[in-house]
């Protein structure tokens, strides 16, 4: 999507030799016009899906998801990072390595909220070594509900996380593909 593509040329940072800050418009400020966009274009990737629910991770996910729910008609229940040992029954859990600190936590969705019947597209920011996704997908398998697809704001091309998804048979969709960036030069080549 060039909007995004653009976007993130323009005004994104490079951290390092795997981190891009977005923070200025994706997931810390957020341009919400340009959400209303990447809403608009999941819409039209995922059209027809049937989607009832829409999956995310708490917290950079929420606004995204909570914009191109509006373009679906169908509620946003995010997974919430649970620092509890025991956990009740009446949640679904799973487990998440972060991207950024390196630590596994447990994310649980109530069980009230993800149902069998539900046809569920997950929504994220990024995807890097897909260990979010795979938590969230996890869920969606514990649940007994219909998993749609993936729809991800920026996936970096050149971590393993997109083969890992999409050989698991998950439909993912990326509005930009980084497929590298210098922190030297300060280029980020993106397409896709
Ligand atoms: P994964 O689980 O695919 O390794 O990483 C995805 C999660 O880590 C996303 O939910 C996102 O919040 C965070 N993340 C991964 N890579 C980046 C990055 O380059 N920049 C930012 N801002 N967040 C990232």
């Amino acid at each position: 999507m060039k909007l995004l593509e653009e976007r993130i040329r323009r005004d994104g940072r490079v951290q390092g030799s795997d981190v891009l800050k977005v923070d200025s418009f994706l997931n810390h400020q957020m341009d919400v016009a340009l959400f209303q966009e990447l809403g608009r274009e999941f819409k039209r990737l995922f059209d027809g899906c049937g989607v009832t629910k829409i999956l995310t991770i708490e917290a950079s996910g929420i606004g995204i998801a909570c914009v191109t729910a509006q373009f679906f008609a169908c509620p946003v229940i995010f997974a919430k990072k649970s620092r509890t040992k025991n956990i009740a029954g009446d949640v679904y859990t799973s487990k998440v390595e972060s991207f950024t600190h390196g630590k596994v936590y447990d994310i649980i969705v109530s069980k009230e909220f993800l149902l069998p019947s539900d046809r569920v597209l997950l929504i994220d920011d990024f995807l890097a070594n897909g260990s979010a996704l795979q938590g969230l997908i996890q869920l969606v398998r514990e649940a007994g509900a219909t998993l749609v697809g993936a729809g991800v704001c920026v996936e970096k091309a050149f971590q393993p996380g997109g083969g890992l998804i999409r050989s698991m048979g998950v439909r993912v969709e990326a509005l930009a593909r980084v497929q590298s960036m210098s922190q030297e030069s300060g280029v980020i080549f993106c397409e896709g």
